[in-house]
């Protein structure tokens, strides 16, 4: 997805349980402190709850990321870490990561609730022995980046085989993966399940749990799952318990410990058609039953809910991040 400009729209009202006490805090707080300190604070004191956000832009620098994900009322984001054009990045400026991470700590996103995407370049599963390698370098500097941000997961998609078998693209990937956790510290490669197009890995569950079988340290393995992939793959979350069928599945195929983040987005493609084609929540073949269920399922609590929608006009990130709270329902008080 191509990130977009965020308007300066106003934060709109996301906590889930207090909803009340959020609007009043729309009004310029009388202690002193700015409302944006009032919102990490907010932010802070939730729990268990839903972190929704966006993939957002980085031009005007890294630290934008976080000031626009304030702008949509996201509480999570992701972001890409350099260009998707080039495989040899400028190092990273240590101004600007501090910058980075000043604002994400002034806003009060957890590094957990942070998501950056890897560059669609890399294929840690190629056949070619050249792509091979700089994929696999890529995947270090990317995760050596994540690092150097305080960041503390990677996500990225798999690979695909081109003109040899799954099988060995599979053992590609985690050769990379292997390769890179020894050559970085601690940070958690985070694999996306994929859309099953063309010969790309990552499709069907049991793909990501045979890259994962073949991970040394099993610590700094994770899985993103996005809906609109799942759904092109042919996992059927739209019908009522779509939602907690797929996920069971999930848990036996994969594992949920393994699960660190979803993204969500509606599917223009319909299910089984292996098509990766984004569409607004609740205007594709998903529908919005789906997204209902997902922002109540206690098993996607304290993860990064990311959009990665096109958006159309009066109906952007901040509308969608605003439409899936507002279907969180309350917790009933016993
Ligand atoms: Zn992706
Ligand atoms: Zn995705």
């Amino acid at each position: 997805m191509a990130p977009r400009k965020k308007g300066e729209k106003k934060r709109k009202t996301v906590e889930v349980t207090e909803t009340k006490e959020l609007q009043h805090s729309d009004a310029e707080p009388s202690d002193g402190s700015s409302r944006e300190e009032k919102m990490a604070q907010k932010r802070k004191i939730k729990s268990k709850k839903k972190y929704i956000g966006a993939h957002v832009s980085i031009s005007g620098g890294i630290w934008k990321a976080v000031e626009s994900s304030v702008a949509i009322g996201g509480h999570a984001f992701a972001l890409f870490l350099g260009s998707q054009r080039s495989w040899t990045r400028p190092a990273l400026d240590t101004a600007a990561a501090v910058k980075f991470q000043e604002a994400c700590a002034q806003h009060g996103f957890d590094p957990i609730h942070i998501l950056p995407h890897g560059s669609y370049l890399m294929n840690c599963g190629s056949p070619k022995e050249d792509v091979f390698s700089k994929s696999q370098a890529m995947l270090v500097d990317e995760l050596s980046r994540c690092s150097a941000l305080g960041l503390s997961q990677f996500n990225f998609h798999p690979g695909a085989s081109i003109d040899s078998t799954p099988e060995k693209c599979m053992e590609k990937i985690a050769q990379a993966i292997n390769h890179a956790h020894q050559q970085t510290p601690a940070v958690i490669t985070v694999l996306e399940n994929m859309s099953g197009q063309g010969s790309t890995i990552g499709g069907q569950f049991s793909e990501l749990r045979s890259i994962i079988d073949r991970v040394r340290d099993k610590t700094r393995v994770g899985v993103c799952l996005d809906t609109c992939h799942a759904f092109a793959a042919g996992y059927d979350i739209s019908p009522p318990g779509g939602v907690k069928n797929i996920l069971d599945e999930f848990d036996h195929v994969v594992g949920l410990h393994y699960l660190r983040a979803v993204h969500l987005n509606d599917s223009k493609g319909k299910l089984g058609c292996h098509l990766d084609r984004h569409e607004d929540i609740g205007c594709g073949q998903i529908g919005i039953t789906a997204f209902r269920e997902i922002v109540n399922e206690p098993r996607m609590d304290n993860i990064p809910l990311i959009l990665e929608t096109p958006g159309r006009p009066g109906f952007e990130y901040a509308e969608q991040i605003e439409l899936l709270y507002s279907l969180c329902e309350k917790k009933k008080k016993n």
